[in-house]
């Protein structure tokens, strides 16, 4: 007996051969099959009459089978004509095919055996007029012996699937059409947990399915899409809530307790109040350390949104209750900057602070002295970068760990991390803006807390296309005036396959010609990291005015005094990149300003590129850029080996999402096990589904 696991290699028609090639589209099960979705439909539901078809690019024709014709072409190609009569004007079914020039064989015989004269043909294809005659190059056709036969191919909405070498679209259909037939009544369906929502028919699973691959109308494959998505992400969302919950099971044994010993005098330190958003945040973190299971979130906000101090303000609550704190960054020089910031911050409160990095734990006294302070608790805050995790340091009683730009670290190093303690609560910050459906799906283990705002009295960066001249006068109106600019390039190089400018290369130029009364430094990726910080650091100390840099800045230090960044090529970044290079400049009080130099011939990149132009808002440019690059790109910026969706749509579906995760929630919380009669179609959906592939998820 079939069922959603049996392997496809055992369906008619499909040998191990096949079956690797189906292997290739993600099909291994007769369930990847059913959900094995089509890109796009061809409205067969149209017949149009021979006459008419003049050049239309896809369409149907009918008609009664005459003779037929062979010609050879040139180069061993042969066209097969079929005179095909609709009972007004005659035409031509053609066929092209190669001669295999072994054989004596007709390569037309099963075609011109299909064709029998007198009986009829269903034909579908592009159509042309040549010579006053008319022809339809044959996509699809189908034959019927009565002119009152039902087709099977014809009058409905055909999907098209996707393809791979190898496996003819004819075959692909008439696979998944056995498989409906024989098994889709088995996939679980979810729609009974499921309340209406806006508008999208409530449809059993089976049934969506169904009307995905043969829909009655266009119109009607959507909303079988969308009925499906909503089931998909509702499913999804339930296993990402379980695994949350599951986090939360795991008691810890950490207590914390505000006594404001510290808290305090941090807050009086500040010269500046906290923002609603900061509040808000500040407030999360407390209440998840203060519960008994481990905190387990993302702050994501903007950059310059003051994460920084909201974290701090969770590590002086550890340290505060006796607890040893570790904030890591994705580089050394972030690293050293968040060190100072925090040495800063807690100046005259006699905590203990160590920056941990390859460079300060490669040498054998200090690494000594830092190791023992960890182990007997004096160290209180430890920020560092990947070298912490890897790092054999032991602690004494490590509860609180803050991970800056979180996207950076891989998965296995996060897990890793909290080996260095028993179980940790853990923050996680990013400012790298991600549209709002992706972060929860992308984050969807955590919770989230976004800050919106910025604080007040920033001047928001001012954006603006420009020549390069221009571009070069402003900023040494700038430069005169005490301020720094960046001068952003796509490639480090000249390189012969594009003509582009680039960043050693004009560095040289640049620091001869229009910038020679001024100190001009270079920085690209591929300097040691050392001597990146080295540059860096010089900058930040000006001595230098002019950094020359490729994208390596976008994760950069706080620079107060760079108040332009000029970006060459603009057109080559994507948005969120040229969000994150802007990022650098507007850090101060001061106004600064962005330069886009670029080829806005091309329409679509002038219209990306407006967008900079038009907000500062990282979420609204995160939007955008969704939008332009569209689905699947965006799966591509998953994790590695996260669950493809079969029909949901990052972009199309953000509402489904939305509402998707706080019903799930809402259910686990009620019967984290899955326990319950009405749940178990869930259930096994999601041990279908995800129970490899989210971490945490255990419903037995
Ligand atoms: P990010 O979120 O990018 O890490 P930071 O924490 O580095 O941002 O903060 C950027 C700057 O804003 C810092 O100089 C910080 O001191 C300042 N800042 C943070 N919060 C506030 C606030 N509420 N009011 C004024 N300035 C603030
Ligand atoms: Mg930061």
């Amino acid at each position: 007996m079939l069922n959603l696991d049996s392997k496809i290699q055992y369906l008619r028609g499909i040998g191990p051969g096949r079956s690797q090639i189906f292997a290739k589209l993600g099909i291994i099960t007769v369930g990847d099959m059913l959900t094995f979705f089509p890109v796009w439909y061809q409205d067969r539901t149209k017949i149009i009459s021979i006459r008419d078809a003049c050049e239309q690019p896809q369409s149907c024709i009918f008609g009664k089978i005459g003779k037929t014709y062979n010609r050879q072409l040139s180069r061993g190609l042969c066209l097969l004509y079929i005179e095909i009569f609709d009972g007004i004007s005659m035409g031509y079914a053609r066929f092209f095919r190669k001669k295999n020039t072994y054989s004596g064989a007709d390569i037309f015989a099963s075609l011109k055996k299909a064709f029998e004269p007198g009986t009829f043909a269903y034909v579908y294809g592009s159509t042309k007029t040549e010579d006053g005659s008319r022809f339809i190059d044959v996509d699809d056709y189908e034959t019927v012996k009565n002119e009152k036969d039902k087709p099977l191919l014809f009058n409905r909405i055909m999907p098209v699937y996707p393809s791979t070498e190898g496996l003819k679209q004819r075959f692909i259909r008439e696979t998944v059409k056995s498989v409906l037939d024989s098994v889709c009544g088995l996939y679980p369906d979810v729609s009974d947990l499921i309340p209406d929502f806006d508008g999208i028919p409530k449809l059993k699973s089976s049934f969506a399915i169904q009307k995905i691959h043969y829909p009655a109308a266009l119109e009607e494959a959507e909303s079988a899409r969308r009925a499906f998505a909503l089931q998909e992400f509702f499913t999804l969302e339930f296993a990402l809530s379980l695994s949350r919950s599951n986090i939360r099971k795991k008691c810890k044994t950490q207590r914390y307790e505000i006594r404001k010993t510290l808290l305090t005098a941090f807050k009086n330190n500040l010269k500046f109040e906290f923002t609603k958003d900061q509040k808000k945040a500040i407030n999360d973190i407390f209440s998840d350390m203060q519960s008994l299971y481990p905190m387990n979130r993302m702050l994501m906000g903007d950059v310059g949104c003051g994460k920084t101090v909201v974290a701090l303000s969770a590590v002086l609550l550890a340290v505060e209750s006796g607890y040893q704190s570790m904030i890591v960054a994705p580089t050394e020089i972030l690293a050293e900057q968040h060190y100072l910031t925090v040495s800063n911050m807690l100046a005259g409160l006699s905590v203990k602070v160590v920056l941990a990095t390859s460079s300060t734990l490669k040498k054998k006294s200090e690494r000594e002295k830092m190791s023992a302070g960890f182990e007997n608790g004096d160290i209180k805050i430890a920020v560092g970068t990947h070298s912490l995790i890897e790092d054999k340091i032991k602690f004494k009683n490590l509860s609180l760990i803050i991970i800056d730009e979180q996207q950076k670290f891989g998965v296995m190093q996060k897990f890793a991390l909290s080996d260095k303690a028993c179980s940790p609560d853990i923050l996680m910050m990013t400012a790298t803006p991600i549209p709002r459906s992706l972060a929860l799906i992308a984050y969807g283990e955590m919770d989230m807390t976004a800050i919106k705002q910025l604080p007040p009295g920033r001047s928001p960066v001012k954006t603006y296309f420009l020549d390069e001249q221009s571009a070069y006068i402003n900023a040494i109106k700038e430069l005169k005036n005490e301020n720094q600019a960046y001068i952003v390039y796509p490639i480090i190089d000249k390189s012969d396959k594009l003509a582009l400018k680039s960043a050693v290369q004009e560095s040289e130029k640049l620091s001869q010609t229009w910038f020679r009364d001024f100190k001009v430094g270079l920085l690209h990726g591929r300097m040691k990291p050392s001597e990146k910080n080295k540059i860096m650091r010089e900058f930040k100390n000006k001595e230098f005015d002019v950094l020359i840099s490729t994208t390596v800045v976008g994760v950069g230090i706080d620079v107060p005094d760079a108040t332009v960044m000029i970006i060459q090529h603009a057109e080559r970044f994507g948005l969120s990149d040229l969000h994150q290079l802007r990022g650098r400049i507007g850090r101060g009080s001061k106004q600064s300003y962005a330069y886009l130099i670029g080829d806005l011939k091309n329409e679509t990149a002038h219209k990306r590129l407006l967008v900079m132009t038009s907000t500062n808002n990282g979420f609204k440019i995160a939007e955008e850029d969704l939008k332009m690059r569209g689905h699947g790109e965006l799966m591509g910026t998953l994790q590695h080996g996260f669950p493809k969706f079969k029909a949901g749509n990052l972009i199309k579906d953000a509402d489904i999402i939305e509402f998707t995760r706080s019903l799930a929630a809402k259910i686990a919380e009620e019967d984290p096990c899955l326990s319950k009669m009405e749940n178990a179609a869930l259930k096994r959906l999601i041990c279908r589904l995800f129970s490899d592939k989210i971490k945490l998820i255990n419903i037995g």
